[in-house]
C-alpha cells in the first residue's frame, strides 16, 4: 500500500458506483481498475437510462454508447457510436491497451469488442423500448432544458500510489440524431487529466463541452495553480460566455488534483457529486452559477 489517502469522485448521485470503486482503491487498487469497475456498475444498471444498458436511445431506435478511460501515464481509449455491448469502458480500455489507437467507432469498434471475446447484447430493454414508442408518438426533440436526463457517469481516482485515472461512460443524449457523438468519449472534452496536475470529468449538454474543451481547460488552470474549485467554475464561465442559451441546459464538471482537493462547478442548480474518502460515501451539492 502507498502512502496517500485514495478518493473517488464521480458526477451525479451514483452511490454503488463510488462505493464500489472507493472499496477496491482502499483494498490498494490501481486508480485505472477503480475507475473501470467503478463506471461498470451504472452501465450494468438497466435503470439508468443514459448509461450502458437500459440507455435510452437515438430517434431511430438505436442505443449508442460513448465512453472514454485514461490512465495515470496519459494513455487513452474511446469506443464511439458503439451499439451492441454493455461495458463500453472496458472496450475502450481495451483500445487503450491493446491496440495502436485512441478511439474506435461504430461498427469497428463493436467488432473489435467481438474479438475481445465480448459477448453481443441488445442493449434496448424493455422499459426503454416502451418510451422510445411513448416519444415516437409526439417526437418532440428537446436536448435543450431537459436538465434531469443527464446522467453520464465520469469518474476520477486517486489510489494510494497517489496516481489519478478517469472514465467517462455514457448512452448521450436522449432521442439524439443517428450518429450524434457527444463530448463524453472525447479526450479533453468529457475527460483528461495529466498525473502531474490532476484531472477533471464532464457531464451535461455534450455540444457545449466540446467546444469548450472544458476537461483540458480544468486540468492547465490547475497546472497555473488554480484550485479544482476555481477551474471547475472558469471553465463554466467559458461555456456560458460561448454560449448566450446557457440557460436553457446544464452543463458540469467535477476535478481533482494530486493532493486529493476536489472542485465541481456547473451552470443550473441540481448538479451534484459523489466522493468516497476515508471510507465515507457522500453525494455533495455543487456550486451552481445560475
Ligand atoms: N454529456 C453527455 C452527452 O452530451 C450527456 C450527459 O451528460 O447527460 O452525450
Amino acid at each position: 500500500m502507498g502512502n496517500f489517502d485514495p478518493v473517488c469522485i464521480a458526477t451525479w448521485s451514483f452511490p454503488n458506483a463510488s462505493r464500489k470503486a472507493g472499496e477496491l482503491l482502499t483494498a490498494g487498487a490501481t486508480a485505472l481498475d477503480a475507475v473501470e469497475q467503478g463506471v461498470m456498475v451504472e452501465e450494468a444498471d438497466i435503470k439508468n437510462t443514459t448509461v450502458g444498458r437500459g440507455g435510452a436511445p437515438d430517434r431511430e431506435g438505436n442505443v449508442t454508447l460513448d465512453a472514454c478511460i485514461m490512465d495515470p501515464s496519459g494513455k487513452a481509449g474511446a469506443v464511439v457510436y458503439f451499439k451492441h455491448h454493455t461495458h463500453a469502458v472496458s472496450v475502450a480500455r481495451k483500445v487503450m491497451e491493446d491496440t495502436p489507437h485512441v478511439i474506435l467507432a461504430g461498427e469497428g469498434a463493436d467488432q473489435f469488442a467481438r474479438q475481445q471475446g465480448f459477448k453481443k447484447e441488445d442493449l434496448l430493454t424493455e422499459n426503454s423500448r416502451d418510451a422510445f414508442k411513448e416519444w415516437l408518438k409526439t417526437k418532440e426533440y428537446k436536448p435543450i432544458i431537459n436538465i434531469e436526463n443527464h446522467d453520464t457517469i465520469g469518474m476520477l481516482c486517486l489510489d494510494s500510489q497517489g496516481d489519478i485515472a478517469g472514465a467517462c461512460t455514457s448512452s448521450g443524449l436522449s432521442y439524439k440524431m443517428n450518429g450524434r457523438v457527444g463530448d463524453s468519449p472525447i479526450i479533453g472534452a468529457g475527460l483528461f487529466l495529466d498525473n502531474e496536475v490532476g484531472g477533471a470529468v464532464a457531464t451535461g449538454m455534450g455540444e457545449a463541452i466540446l467546444k469548450s474543451v472544458g476537461s483540458f481547460l480544468i486540468v492547465e488552470l490547475m497546472r497555473q495553480g488554480k484550485s479544482p474549485q476555481e477551474a471547475c467554475e472558469e471553465a463554466i464561465l467559458r461555456i456560458i460566455k460561448q454560449n448566450s442559451n446557457y440557460k436553457e441546459f446544464q452543463a458540469a464538471f467535477i476535478a481533482i488534483n494530486k493532493k486529493g482537493d476536489v472542485g465541481s462547478s456547473c451552470i443550473q442548480k441540481g448538479f451534484s457529486y459523489m466522493e468516497y474518502r476515508g471510507g465515507k460515501n457522500v453525494n455533495f451539492p455543487s456550486k451552481f452559477y445560475h
